[in-house]
């Protein structure tokens, strides 16, 4: 009992640590940074668009992960601030690449709940894609089949009213959670993303595989694109195209990277457009 509780004050007194540096981070806005991780068309391999993935270079822990310090941020109100950085980084990113190149490209953020009931929050993000110039149809909001379930009227019209200017709405996760199709029916979704441990267990799961199938099959009915997260291997990348899923993400096409490295793999991938587009290249090239 004595050992449980103790434990339990330790964790509390890193959390609250945690918290306090968050605080001090926050106002310097410099230790959170974002990686992006390419999209990647399984028919043509070019890029159509790019994930935010938000990592916290803490100055004594190294760099930490969200799944350590997004919980934090959502407990103590951080959230919105950590959120309204990580449009500015984004938007601005997008913004650069766009400049240099001719053809549109998606940037995907993920957003919590907490950060949809806030009532600055739609207002922010048409402040930033003006700013930054870069159009809401190149924008897309990733939400979980969580953050559906438990979203109330008024985060509804909030998603309702960033529809209504063109911004685009992903279902993250799809298919593991509480998934419902009355989500699909409600809201405009443009893409749904499978969750990773489908993929994880295909090889050795007949069900798993036709899930996926399944899922792939709704989501071209209604008119929406398909991707699919966590694909790491050959074999996986065989079972997308086996399954006509439109796009991959994961390891094997692309791992989460700073701005400088996701750079030279778009410049990489230009680079093989153009030969592409002068027939100098069959497809698929690597994969
Ligand atoms: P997510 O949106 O489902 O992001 C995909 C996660 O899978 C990322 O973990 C990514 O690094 C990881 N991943 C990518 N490719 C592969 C692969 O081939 N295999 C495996 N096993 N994993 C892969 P990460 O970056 O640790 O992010 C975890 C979660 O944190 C994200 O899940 C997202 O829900 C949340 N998150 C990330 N950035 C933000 C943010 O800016 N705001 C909010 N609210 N949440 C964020
Ligand atoms: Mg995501
Ligand atoms: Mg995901």
């Amino acid at each position: 009992m004595k050992r449980t509780l103790k434990g339990t004050k330790h964790s509390f007194t890193k959390h609250k640590e945690l918290e306090n540096d968050m605080r001090e981070a926050l106002k310097k806005r410099q230790e959170f940074i974002l990686f992006f991780q390419p999209e990647i068309d399984i028919t043509t391999m070019q890029i159509v668009g790019w994930e935010a993935l938000l990592r916290w270079k803490h100055p004594e822990k190294g760099i930490l992960l969200p799944e350590v310090f997004i919980p934090i941020a959502e407990e103590a109100g951080l959230i919105f601030s950590l959120g309204d950085l990580v449009f500015e980084q984004a938007l601005y990113q997008l913004h650069t690449w766009l400049s240099r190149v001719s053809y549109p490209m998606t940037m995907a953020i993920n957003v919590s709940i907490k950060q949809i009931e806030d009532k600055r929050f739609v207002k922010n993000i048409i402040k930033k894609l003006k700013k930054w110039h870069v159009s809401p149809m190149m924008l897309e909001l990733e939400l979980t089949e969580k953050i559906l379930m438990e979203k109330t009227s008024f985060s509804k019209k909030e998603i309702q009213k960033l529809l209504k200017v063109g911004v685009h709405i992903t279902i993250d996760d799809y298919g593991m959670g509480l998934s419902s199709l009355k989500d699909l029916m409600d809201f405009q979704v443009y893409k749904l993303k499978i969750d990773k441990r489908f993929l994880q267990r295909a090889p050795q799961s007949d069900k798993g595989m036709r899930i996926m199938e399944t899922i792939i099959e709704i989501g071209h009915l209604l008119g929406m694109k398909v991707v699919m997260e966590g694909v790491e291997t050959n074999q996986d990348f065989k079972i997308l195209r086996k399954l006509r899923c439109d796009y991959s993400q994961g390891y094997y096409t692309g791992q989460p990277m700073d701005d400088a490295s996701a750079t030279e793999f778009l410049e990489k991938n230009l680079a093989m457009r153009e030969l592409f587009f002068q027939n100098q290249l069959d497809l698929p090239l690597k994969f």
